[in-house]
């Protein structure tokens, strides 16, 4: 089954046309500046040219519209007849705990997801404005959500209960969620295979570092506890959020600089992490060169993302009475070798060991474990639309998610 994957944000959509049975990508495109003036980047799988122009786009709707057009076009399609697609995949971001599993969606589930905008104002409006879209321009098309927070409704209260009066988890929702979830949900499961062992046997450590960050424990399939919390502000610092501080800071900086609370949010959200503390930036990439060419904030700025990774993955390995193996995936997991081995240098005690020449090697799932390595360190890349196709297409089937 073909399955369309849309990840909808407020002025932009991605897409992949993704083949649900071969897993190929046969298109994939990005559509921008929706409701300012609005561009569209559309590259077909099949070697036909890629659509690279500006489009009119006042709403989503015409973006989509257009995509479907390209879809099926003579120069950039590659398939002969929208018909061919058999659901739309919707990435969305909040599920509170209403959603443990991707769902298909109906009038209620599109209300359940706007009853969840207060957690996620910025991301769930757009989620519905693109599941919207899609329902204007493929009317009788099945629709499924996916969302960022559902692997992680598995977690105990032990883990996502915070230590503040409880009628703020009564009354206002107020708990740990944990984001990722898809990614974590992929890997892990790409894991067990690597290992030749069923994933409900497995202890899992899933490192997902890129510019957001998070790493989840995920215990015998089911995650267990996880780094980002009520919101994604929390846990690991990341590109340029501020990841776990003391909450006091707040005030006593609000106090003495005049902030307002927003700005005091954009400060955490837009002005901290490894930007924050190297003062270059919050790309990985430049943070190397700079630490090599002598810059001390930068090499701190990785020195402390990289201790952060290491006692998550202590604690995580505690959490679940030890680990079979930790992952790294996303776009530093994937491809920073040094942020690998700086996470795990004094970790030998537990039996992680990274083998040099290995670590080098970028682009493909591997098992990166020195020998005599008690547990595996494994590099995955993660897929996120291929995991949302793979759900779409079970769900639509009738064998669920
Ligand atoms: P997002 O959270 O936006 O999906 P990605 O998973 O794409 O982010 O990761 C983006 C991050 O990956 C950037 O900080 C980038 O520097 C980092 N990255 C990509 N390639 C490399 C590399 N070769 N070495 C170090 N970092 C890298």
């Amino acid at each position: 089954m073909k399955i369309l994957v849309i990840n909808a944000g407020s002025s932009s959509l991605k897409y992949q046309l993704l083949d649900a049975e071969s897993h190929d990508v046969l298109a994939k495109g990005l559509c921008e500046r929706i409701g300012i003036d609005g561009h569209l980047k559309h590259t077909p799988g099949n070697g036909k040219a890629v659509f690279d122009e500006d489009v009119a786009m006042p709403t989503h709707a015409e973006g989509i519209q257009k995509v479907l057009e390209l879809l099926v076009s003579a120069d950039h399609g590659v398939i002969a007849s929208t018909d061919e697609i058999g659901a739309v995949g919707h990435r969305v971001v909040h599920g509170g705990e209403k959603f443990a599993a991707s769902t298909l969606i109906d009038d209620s589930v599109i209300q359940a997801i706007e009853d969840c905008i207060p957690l996620a104002p910025l991301h769930n409006p757009a989620n519905i404005t693109g599941i919207q879209a899609c329902q204007k321009v493929m009317p009788g098309v099945p629709m499924v959500a996916v969302f960022d927070t559902a692997f992680h409704q598995t977690m105990p209260p032990k883990a996502y209960v915070y230590a503040l009066p409880y009628e703020y988890y009564e009354k206002d929702a107020v708990r740990r969620y944990g984001f990722h979830g898809t990614s974590h949900r992929f890997v892990t499961a790409e894991a067990a295979k690597m290992l030749g062992k069923p994933l409900e046997e497995l202890k899992l450590i899933s490192c997902h570092l890129g510019n957001g960050s998070s790493i989840a424990a995920v215990k015998n399939g089911k995650c267990v506890d996880t780094t980002m919390g009520f919101t994604p502000l929390a846990g690991l610092p990341m590109g340029t959020r501020c990841g776990d501080v003391d909450p006091a800071i707040l005030e006593y900086l609000m106090n003495k600089y005049s902030l307002s609370i927003g700005e005091m949010q954009n400060i955490l959200n837009k002005k901290s992490g490894v930007l924050g503390v190297s003062g270059v930036s919050s790309d990985f990439r430049d943070l190397d060169e700079a630490a090599q060419g002598g810059n001390q904030r930068a090499a701190l700025a990785l020195e402390v993302f990289q201790y952060a990774v290491a006692k998550y993955i202590g604690s995580y390995a505690a959490a679940m009475g030890g680990a079979d193996a930790v992952i790294f995936t996303a776009g530093v997991g994937e491809n920073s070798g040094s942020t690998r081995m700086g996470a795990c240098k004094d970790l030998g005690f537990m039996g992680i060991a990274i083998d040099p020449e290995l670590n080098k090697k970028r682009g493909q799932a591997l098992d990166i474990s020195a020998p005599g390595a008690t547990v595996r360190t494994l590099v995955i890349p993660t897929n996120e639309e291929l995991m949302i196709a793979m759900d779409t297409a079970a769900i639509v089937s009738g064998q669920g998610a």
